[in-house]
């Protein structure tokens, strides 16, 4: 009742946007300690039910503030393979609907979940757990994104062979090729993957399963497959001057940035760089913040993100209340970088002189809701506009998994979303394959992800091991 929320906040805008080390600062042991202690202990604790881990969280503010970080890192472990991931990146809807922000701040639940487990790596408490005992079971994981790494986890330490196929050069799914360096640093993947290294998990990057290795080899190899393939369909913007040479995928541009700091040479012909461009973001959600920052770390000249919705409220609205998710406008250290942000905006035509991007015309829009409750979108007539742009990434999110090529060769049934469609028990229409994250939910979060692949090891272990 005494101690308010203290963030530790971010460095120095003047300072973080000249390399790509992680803009999130930490707080002092004392400070972090006092953060645990506004923890209540709620007898339901609704962070709890927030957190789609289903982080066992009064109980580990309560070791942090004690100062026990190896069990405090144990309880927190216990539900989730990587809080230094979700540490990191999570949107923490547990704060959103921790008791507190009812009427004070949450606690700083994702700040202490990093903390905690950097506490554990420094300890020494995070070390190998070999697993002795053998079920002499093969299990191909898909995929080496959140999921995959989550399932792969699980059944290794259940006793079974796993070998996690990447078809990227380095392991981790988008936490390596999608989010950038500044808000998850690689090292931080780098550790955990030395651990299940040490535990036996078999990594295989650069090999893509359905090409390098075929659908009868993989289902003849091994005794089951978790498909961990992620949602890698991009939305496109259909209109007129699409393919004018400067119009990208947002995740062309991220992979290509997460690549070159990793020191992989980018051929020059291949390049997207925004260095002294007009950059565009069409797309307002997180993705799109990441080309923020990534544009402004590249010394764009300029960088505005637009959205077609209309702009959040600050504050949540009736119909939209605690523990909720709240609906409301998020800012990101990105955006604070200096960035134009417009909304209510929806792009007509891209304009190319000798194929190459120069401008863009946009139009307003208006959003009411139609007779059956739709919302229906319509153009403000006379409200076009054409601004100069040199380079556009398109950030409009993920439709759906690739099915070209693996999925469709293993011939699995598809939801109507055409998603992998999966039972409760992330099983797929072939009672061998088990499918696990953004390949079976659509585009989400890392920390759901880390769930899915935790049920999909449930019960791949079940299906390999009933009794
Ligand atoms: C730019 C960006 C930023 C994001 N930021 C955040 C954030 O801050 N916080 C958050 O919670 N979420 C964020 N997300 C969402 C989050 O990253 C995803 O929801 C999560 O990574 C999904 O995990 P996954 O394991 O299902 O798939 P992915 O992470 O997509 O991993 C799938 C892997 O499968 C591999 N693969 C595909 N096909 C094959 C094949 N045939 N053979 C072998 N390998 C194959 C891919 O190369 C990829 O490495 C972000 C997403 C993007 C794109
Ligand atoms: S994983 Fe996310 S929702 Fe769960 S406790 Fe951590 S920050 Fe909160």
């Amino acid at each position: 009742m005494t101690i308010g929320r203290k963030d530790a906040g971010y460095r120095p805008l003047n300072d973080r946007i000249h390399d790509y080390g992680e803009v999130e600062q930490t707080l002092d042991e004392n400070d972090r300690m006092d953060q645990a202690a506004r923890c209540m202990d709620c007898g339901v604790p609704f962070c709890h039910w927030g957190c789609p881990v289903g982080s066992k969280i009064p109980e580990w503010q309560d070791l942090v503030y004690k100062g026990n970080w190896k069990a405090a890192y144990e309880v927190l472990h216990s539900t989730n393979s990587f809080p230094e991931f979700t540490g990191h990146v999570c949107p923490a809807p547990c704060e959103k609907s921790c008791v507190l922000a009812i009427h004070n701040e949450a606690v700083t639940i994702r700040e202490n979940e990093a903390s905690t487990v950097e506490h554990a790596f420094n300890l020494g408490f995070i070390q190998p757990n070999i697993q002795e005992v053998r079920t002499g079971k093969k299990v191909a994981v898909v995929g080496s994104g959140p999921a995959g790494l989550s399932a792969a986890d699980l059944l290794n330490q259940a006793g079974h062979e796993v070998t996690v196929f990447e078809k990227n050069s380095a392991i981790g799914g988008l936490l390596r090729f999608g989010i950038p360096d500044f808000k998850l640093s690689k090292t931080q993947i780098d550790r955990r993957l030395e651990i299940f290294l040490a535990e036996g998990i078999i990594f295989k990057p650069n090999v893509t399963v359905g090409v390098d290795i075929s659908r009868d080899e993989l289902l003849a190899q091994f005794d089951a497959v978790v498909l961990a393939n992620g949602a890698e369909q991009a939305r496109d913007l259909p209109v007129e001057g699409r393919d004018i040479n400067g119009v990208y995928y947002a995740m062309e541009f991220l992979s290509q940035s997460n690549k070159r700091i990793a020191g992989e040479d980018i051929p020059e012909e291949l390049g997207i760089h925004a260095k002294d461009k007009k950059v565009l973001v069409i797309g307002g959600g997180d993705t799109g913040s990441d080309c923020v920052g990534t544009s402004i770390r590249q010394k764009a000249r300029s960088v505005t993100q637009i959205e077609i919705l209309p702009k959040p409220a600050s504050e949540r609205a009736d119909n939209n209340p605690w523990p909720y998710w709240p609906n409301t406008l998020r800012t990101s250290s990105s955006h604070l970088e200096g960035c134009e942000r417009r909304w209510s905006l929806s792009t007509k035509r891209f304009i190319g002189e000798n194929n190459q991007i120069k401008q863009v015309e946009l139009v307003s829009v208006d959003w009411s809701k139609d007779e059956a409750g739709r919302w229906v979108m319509t153009e403000k007539s006379g409200s076009e506009e054409i601004i100069d742009v040199d380079l556009v990434l398109l950030s409009m999110g993920f439709t759906q998994p690739v099915h070209n090529g693996l999925l469709d060769a293993l011939g699995i049934e598809y939801d109507g979303r055409g998603n992998v469609k999966v039972n409760a028990k992330k099983q797929t229409s072939n009672e061998k394959i088990f499918a696990c994250g953004d390949v079976e939910a659509g585009a989400t979060l890392v920390v759901r992800a880390i769930e899915a692949g935790k049920i999909a090891a449930i019960n791949v272990d079940e299906f390999l091991c009933p009794e």
